[in-house]
C-alpha cells in the first residue's frame, strides 16, 4: 500500500492561523521526524501556477493546505436519468494517493498536487446551515474527490469530523475509504453518527487495477477493528469488473466479508458496475497499456457515460443481490447510478424519486438502533 510517508513536501498557507488551526497543529505533529518538507506559503495561487506549469499530473507526491473560498457541500453529483439518492458530499480536498484505473478523478482533475482545504470551521458552518432544523436525516460522506482516510496518518482529519458529527442530531456520516488507516478513528465518542466504509474488489482485481489501495486482507481487518470499535459499517461493491470467472470471484469475495463481518453492523451495501464518463477511456488506454477495462464493448447510457450491456449488468446484479440476500435477507443493498429499468429488474421496484429511496437508508437506520445493536 502506498503510504502518506511517500509525501515528499506540504505546503501550508499562511493564512490558516497555525497556532488554532486543529488540522495544521496534526500535521505539523505528525510530520514531526519524517522525511516530509513543510514550508508556509503566503500565495496559494503561485503554487497552484507554478505546478501547472512544471508538475507531473499524477505524481501524488505534493501536498497544499491552505484555504478554501468556495463551497464545502454539495450533493452527490449523481447522473442524468439514472436512479439516485440524496447523498451530500463535503469536499476536503482533492486528489488522492492511490491510482484506480478506473477513477473518474484522472478526467476531472487538473492540479498535479493533492490539496486539502484548511479551514474546517467554515466547513462547519456551512454543514449547520444546511442541516439545521430540517426534519431530515442527512448522510454526508467524504470520499468523493479523495480517498477519506488515505491521508489520515498525516492530516488526522478523521477524529475532527467524527467528534463534530457525534453532537449533530440529524446527520451521518460516511468515511469511504481503501485503505486500512482507521487507528485515528478507535476510541473515539463517535455516537453512532459515522459509518465507515469500504469499497471491495476480488484480490486479483485489487492487485490488477486498484494500484496503491490496501489488499482485501488489510481492508477487512481494518474493518473488523471499526466493527469493534462500535461503529457502523458500509460496503460498496463498486465498481464490479466483468471477466470470466467474475462470479465465482465476487461470491468469494463476500463469503469473505459475511466470515469477517457481522451482517447486523452493515448499514448498506451498494451495488455498481464499471463505468466511465466521455474522455476517460483515451487517458485510461494512454495511462494503463496492458488494462483490459477500456477493451470490453459497452454501451453510453442516458448520462452519457459508458456501462457494460445491460444483460450484463443484469445479471451481475441479480446473482449478487441473491448471493447477499441468502446471507441475510435483511441487509439493505441498493444500486448506484442505474436506471429504472435495472432497478425494476432486480428489485421489482422503480423509487419514484430520490426521497423515496432515502426512505430505504432511513427504515435501516431506525432498524439498526432500535434493536439495540449499538450501545
Ligand atoms: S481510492 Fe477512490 S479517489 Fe482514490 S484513486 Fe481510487 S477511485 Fe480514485
Amino acid at each position: 500500500m502506498v503510504e502518506p510517508w511517500s509525501i515528499k513536501q506540504i505546503y501550508i498557507d499562511s493564512s490558516l492561523n497555525k497556532s488554532e488551526n486543529p488540522l495544521i497543529q496534526n500535521i505539523l505533529k505528525n510530520t514531526q521526524n519524517k522525511n516530509i518538507k513543510i514550508e508556509l506559503i503566503d500565495h496559494p495561487k503561485e503554487i497552484f501556477d507554478f505546478y501547472l506549469k512544471n508538475g507531473n499530473l499524477f505524481e501524488k507526491d505534493t501536498l497544499l493546505v491552505y484555504r478554501h473560498q468556495g463551497k464545502f457541500i454539495s450533493s452527490c453529483p449523481g447522473s442524468d436519468g439514472m436512479v439516485c439518492c440524496q447523498y451530500f458530499v463535503i469536499n476536503f480536498g482533492i486528489g488522492c494517493l492511490y491510482d484506480c484505473h478506473y477513477c473518474y478523478l484522472q478526467n476531472f482533475m487538473n492540479q498535479p498536487l493533492m490539496t486539502v482545504f484548511g479551514n474546517i470551521e467554515d466547513l462547519f458552518i456551512e454543514i449547520e446551515k444546511k442541516i439545521k432544523g430540517k426534519n431530515f436525516h442527512f448522510r454526508i460522506g467524504t470520499g468523493e474527490y479523495t480517498d477519506s482516510l488515505a491521508l489520515d496518518p498525516i492530516l488526522e482529519i478523521s477524529p475532527i469530523l467524527v467528534e463534530y458529527f457525534a453532537q449533530l442530531e440529524n446527520a451521518t456520516l460516511e468515511l469511504k475509504t481503501k485503505s486500512n488507516h482507521v487507528e485515528n478513528l478507535l476510541g473515539l465518542n463517535h455516537q453512532n453518527h459515522t459509518v465507515v466504509s469500504w469499497s471491495i474488489n476480488p484480490q486479483k482485481i485489487i492487485e490488477q487495477i486498484e494500484p496503491g489501495t490496501a489488499n482485501l486482507e488489510e481492508r477487512l481487518i481494518a474493518a473488523k477493528k471499526v466493527q469493534d470499535a462500535g461503529y457502523k459499517l458500509a460496503f460498496h461493491l463498486d465498481p464490479m469488473i466483468y471477466y470470466d470467472n467474475w462470479e465465482d470471484d465476487y461470491k468469494q469475495l463476500l463469503d469473505q466479508l459475511f466470515d469477517t463481518i457481522d451482517t447486523n453492523r452493515i448499514a448498506w451495501i451498494s451495488l455498481g458496475t464499471f463505468r466511465y464518463s466521455i474522455g476517460q477511456k483515451e487517458i485510461m488506454q494512454k495511462r494503463f497499456l496492458n488494462d483490459n477495462l477500456t477493451k470490453v464493448e459497452m454501451v453510453q447510457g442516458s448520462d452519457k457515460k459508458f456501462r457494460y450491456f445491460k444483460t450484463i449488468r443484469q445479471e451481475m446484479y441479480a446473482k449478487i443481490k441473491n448471493y447477499i440476500d441468502k446471507k441475510d435477507p435483511k441487509l439493505f443493498s441498493y444500486l448506484c447510478m442505474e436506471t429504472q429499468y435495472m432497478w425494476e429488474k432486480i428489485y421489482q421496484f422503480i423509487p419514484q424519486s430520490s426521497k423515496s429511496l432515502d426512505e430505504y437508508f432511513e427504515k435501516r437506520r431506525l432498524y439498526m438502533e432500535n434493536s439495540r445493536l449499538f450501545v
